[in-house]
């Protein structure tokens, strides 16, 4: 495969139990390389272990054991400050829940990743962001606060603020669990919409067989490892 831009390599992972010695295996010698602009779902029942892939390839946690390479750099062995740095400059999160800040405007809300960049450029940030916000369909509320829009509308918002530094990497965790079959369609379209028009790289765990049939390929969680699906 050329060039893999996440590619994870012999990935265990494991956490204590509270009530037994014996560690609870996630993640058992999982390998999976995504080129990029590739879109990809991940299925699985409820527990099988997705979130934690999905935050270990995004660098929001460290495998117990293995190698996660982002654009053939080793991002497994870095303290957090580094992985945070990284996740901040190269990856879009999307959660189920939207975790807009609720005393921030949609516009606020959308600018907040970009309070980390160490010198934005104001005029051209503020631009990107109208820029955003005309592609989510919200430039007419800007000024509205999360608590004043629907569900998909504040998805839309999430979509918009994961993309306001520029990632090549877009992972979602169920993006659309919490929404209704035709909201959840529109976002799944606008992802998918994201992943042609910018090359993005999207990484998508749903439970949704119409969110994952967008993708280029499906993966099934199972045991600890990835098949391929259908
Ligand atoms: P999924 O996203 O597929 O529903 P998760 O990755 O969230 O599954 O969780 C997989 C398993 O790992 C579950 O049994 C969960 O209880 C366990 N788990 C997840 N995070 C932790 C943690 N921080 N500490 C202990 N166990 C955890
Ligand atoms: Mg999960």
């Amino acid at each position: 495969m050329k060039n893999a831009m996440i590619e994870l390599k012999n990935i265990h992972k494991q956490y204590p139990r509270n009530n037994s010695p014996a560690p609870l295996v996630v993640l058992d010698n999982l390998n999976l390389q995504i080129s990029a602009g590739e879109s990809l779902a991940i299925v699985g029942p409820s527990g099988c272990g997705k979130s934690t892939l999905l935050h270990i390839a995004g660098a929001l946690d460290v495998p117990t054991s293995g190698t996660v390479l982002l654009n053939n750099r080793d991002i497994s062995q870095l303290n957090e400050k580094q992985r945070a740095n990284i996740r901040n400059r190269e990856i879009g999160f999307i959660f189920q829940l939207h975790y807009l800040l609720p005393q921030c405007t949609v516009q606020e809300n959308i600018l907040l990743p970009t309070l980390a960049n160490s010198s934005p450029n104001n005029d051209q940030v503020g631009q990107y962001a109208h820029q955003l916000l005309k592609a989510v369909e919200l430039t007419e509320f800007a000024d509205y606060l999360p608590g004043q829009l629907s569900g998909g509308q504040r998805q839309r918002a999430a979509v918009a603020r994961a993309l306001i530094n520029k990632p090549s990497i877009i992972l979602a965790d169920e993006p659309t669990g919490s929404l209704d079959e035709h909201t959840a369609e529109t976002i799944g379209e606008l992802l998918i919409k994201l992943n042609c028009e910018h090359q993005l790289t999207l990484l998508v765990v749903t439970h949704s067989p119409s969110l994952a049939g967008k993708m280029n390929r499906t993966y099934k969680l199972a045991n600890g490892q990835l098949e391929l699906h259908q």
